[in-house]
């Protein structure tokens, strides 16, 4: 394949993705995953929340893009010559600016004097009719919290975000002793995956209500029973509904697709503003430094969806979200609610997995400049085979739940795909038992929910996501409890 973007092409692109408004969901097939690989590294695009291929039914590989219209012009010619690759605008697009999900508008819990209430509970076909706002994320908590006093504890986080917003979580299923919690859930880190909240906050919701009533849960075909509903709120639930509420404030305000926080101090203006917490974890941080000059795992530029901050943790949203491990110190598992892909990501995000040499860690300088290229044998992240094991039943167990429901398929897959990142907060998760002596092994996840790349669903892509992420949160709970929450 040719080389696929000169210097001079990047920076033009650049320049055109900062005035052009729209972006366009894409998906390029072609025969290997390899076909990609310059494409990917060209840090200028938009590949959603990492860059992933996924094999596709007739034996292909699909790769998903947010492209502008310039961009796809662009990527048809570079491609003209190439018969093996195609390239397809879908409906999606459509979809993306026509019959999405409506906001909520005012507060539908009346600042908390009203609970809500999920789909488990509910009859089926019964339906949501609209996205949380985030005054509602938070007077959902709330209402949790009066609806269920002594059992539901809301709290909030230590650092106020840039604009000046305080961030609020919530625990429950094992009372007021903070160290007995073992689950970790978190959503919207990226603000255009809308929905993510709002799948955390009614899952629990549903389990809090059929704990009371004595109830199941049902979602489409999947099925849970009371005893499996007490079980998993007996393991602890820690949840951080809305991890960046700068930035989906400015996305529902501005339908803009925006992913990054609102941070202005490397950037002022477009999207120059902004850094993508989801690179700003403290795990391989310093791309530079420790993976190979030939793969772009983060951005260091303010105008790219993956910039990577001005330090490791330089963000309040992130800082807020690592706060949790000190509050909760017995938390094991880990899962960050993002979209839209259909995947369940596990570990590790760096490079290749391998369980034969410990000496290939992240944590040894010998490797640095050596990590990320997901096709040599120079490198492959050490991870101890014990481990390998439970993290892959439970997110082919979290899988095989989703597909259950009956909407539609899901796939698990290590979280490194085609491509590493650095930063992200699964990894940091898992890196920590490593990298922190004397904490506790987390085991950390990604749920990619929905349709590939189309972070603003229909008002029935939105429902079909509630229920998909319902059974997926279920089952990965009960494995979860089923491999060891010590
Ligand atoms: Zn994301």
């Amino acid at each position: 394949m040719k080389q696929f973007l000169p210097a001079a092409a990047a920076v033009a692109l650049q320049i055109t993705a900062c005035l052009a408004e729209e972006l366009l969901p894409v998906q390029i097939r072609a025969p290997t995953v390899a076909h990609f690989s310059d494409i990917v590294a060209n840090n200028t695009l938009d590949f959603g929340c990492r860059p992933i291929a996924h094999p596709t039914s007739d034996g292909k590989f699909q790769l998903q893009a947010l492209l502008t219209r310039d961009q796809i012009s662009w990527l048809h010619g570079e491609y003209s010559s190439d018969e093996s690759i195609t390239i397809q605008e879908t409906v999606l697009s459509k979809r993306q600016t026509s019959g999405q999900a409506p906001i909520g508008t005012g507060d539908r819990f009346s600042g908390g004097s009203v609970a809500p209430s999920g789909l488990g509970t509910k009859a089926s076909g019964t339906t949501i009719a609209s996205i949380l706002n985030v005054n509602e994320i938070n007077s959902a908590i709330t209402g949790l919290a009066n609806a269920y006093p002594g059992a539901f504890f809301k709290y909030n986080l230590p650092y106020t975000t840039f604009q000046g917003r305080t961030a609020v979580a919530a625990y429950t299923g094992a009372g007021s002793d903070t160290s007995k919690y073992r689950l970790y859930l978190s959503a919207g880190m990226h603000a255009r995956e809308r929905g993510g909240p709002d799948n955390l906050i009614y899952w629990v919701s549903d389990l809090l209500a059929a704990n009371k009533s004595g109830s199941g849960l049902t979602y489409g075909s999947k099925s849970y029973t009371n005893a499996q509903v007490k079980s998993v709120l007996n393991a602890g639930i820690v949840l951080f509904p809305l991890v960046n509420p700068d930035g989906v404030v400015y996305d529902q305000s501005s339908g803009s697709l925006w992913r990054k926080n609102r941070n202005t101090r490397s950037g002022t203006s477009g999207s120059s503003i902004g850094v993508d917490l989801n690179r700003n974890f403290n795990f391989l941080w310093n791309f530079r430094k420790y993976f190979s000059s030939s793969v772009s795992p983060a951005s260091t530029s303010p105008s790219s969806e993956a910039f990577y901050g001005t330090a490791a943790e330089s963000e309040q949203e992130t800082k807020n979200h690592v706060s949790v491990y000190d509050k909760f110190p017995g938390i094991r598992w880990f899962m960050d609610i993002h979209s839209a892909a259909g995947t369940i990501l596990y570990s590790w995000g760096d490079d290749v997995n391998q369980s034969t040499d410990p000496k290939q860690n992240f944590l040894n300088a010998t490797y640095d400049g050596k990590r990320g290229v997901t096709g040599d044998s120079t490198y492959k992240e050490y991870i101890p085979s014990a481990d390998a094991t439970a993290i892959k039943r439970a997110a082919d167990a979290t899988v095989a739940s989703m597909r259950a429901v009956g909407s539609r398929d899901y796939i698990s897959q290590q979280s490194v795909g085609l491509y590493p990142t650095s930063g992200a907060s699964d990894d940091y998760a898992f890196s920590r038992f490593w990298a922190k002596p004397g904490v506790n092994k987390v085991y950390g996840f990604t749920m990619e929910f929905g349709y590939a790349t189309n972070f603003y669903p229909t008002i029935t892509e939105f429902n079909r996501n509630i229920l998909d992420t319902n059974a997926g949160f279920m089952e990965w709970a009960l494995t979860a409890i089923s491999v060891g929450l010590q």
